[in-house]
């Protein structure tokens, strides 16, 4: 464990990073015993404390249990763990994003899990940066009958922090989409312009503002299409299909490096399947855009 609350606070998001997540269906997905006695049973191989439903401020692990939505009587319990401890032999460590990719490309009826999963994710990160009361300081409890912390000194409810955020599709007369790459962004891979939305800003406006702000032209025929929880760190994606109205690409070199139209026919990387970018693309690719 690191010394330090400096230390501390670093291992932590490095933790976060590389969080592992055990889900189930009632259990059934990690046989007798099901996750939540397999979570105790992982803390208790790390050396550490940890207690269903509560975070412990000395360690940067928390084992927790939500109900599933849309799923009656299913539960998601989730584990945080961090990267050196060691799981045991029957599971795998598998970073997030990847594990959404495997999750979406696997057999039909994944979506499910892959929703669990982003569940999960939200939700773990929102307990770890809620456990005191953002009004008065003191330390939050879970309240009893909702998924919110409750503080016992002030009464103050806070619930998971969703940020509404936008990802459009433009294509122009020619039939092209245009993709951009993010210096973010891993081996070449190219996606669509997205941004957060700002206090006090409708949609459309923010579609419009970000495709100004980051490739420098403008769009019409903002449509909405579908929507995605991204909890990284706690976005629900917005996505929507916009036509080219006027203007030349040009990339604003702080967060995207390159801006171009694409053919159907010359695409390069594209995002990971499971994210909503990718979806938009496949839906343009099919001609359902
Ligand atoms: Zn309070």
């Amino acid at each position: 464990m690191p010394d330090s609350r400096e230390d501390k606070a670093a291992w932590y998001r490095r933790a976060a990073e590389a969080s592992v997540f055990f889900l189930t269906g009632a259990g059934a997905e990690t046989g007798a015993g099901g996750a939540a006695r397999a979570a105790t049973g992982v803390c208790a191989a790390a050396g550490l404390a940890a207690a269903q439903g509560e975070s412990n401020e000395s360690i940067a692990i928390d084992c927790f249990e939500i109900p599933a939505i849309d799923s009656p009587g299913i539960s998601i319990r989730g584990l945080v763990i961090p990267p050196h401890v060691d799981l045991p032999p029957s599971w795998r460590a598998v970073p997030v994003r990847q594990g959404l990719s495997l999750l979406a490309s696997g057999a039909s009826g994944e979506n499910e899990k892959t929703d669990r999963l982003l569940r999960a994710f939200h939700i773990a990160q929102w307990r770890r940066e809620s456990r005191f009361c953002g009004s008065c300081g003191a330390k939050n409890t879970d309240s009893a009958g909702e998924l919110s912390r409750l503080c016992p000194v002030c009464g103050r409810l806070e619930y998971p922090r969703i940020s509404p955020a936008v990802i459009t599709l433009i294509t122009n007369d020619r039939g092209q989409v245009l993709l951009a790459h993010n210096k973010k962004f891993n081996n070449g891979v190219y996606s669509l312009i997205a941004g957060f939305n700002e206090a006090g800003e409708n949609l459309e406006a923010t579609v419009a503002r970000e495709i100004r702000e980051e490739v420098n032209i403008e769009v019409r025929d903002v449509r909405y299409i579908v929507s995605q929880p991204w909890p990284f760190p706690n976005s629900l994606m917005l996505g929507f299909s916009a036509s080219h109205a006027g203007g030349e690409i040009k990339p604003d070199g702080v967060e995207i490096a390159d801006a171009r139209w694409w053919g159907r026919e010359e695409l390069p990387p594209l995002p990971g399947k499971g994210s909503v970018a990718r979806h938009l693309i496949e839906l343009w690719l099919s001609g359902a855009l």
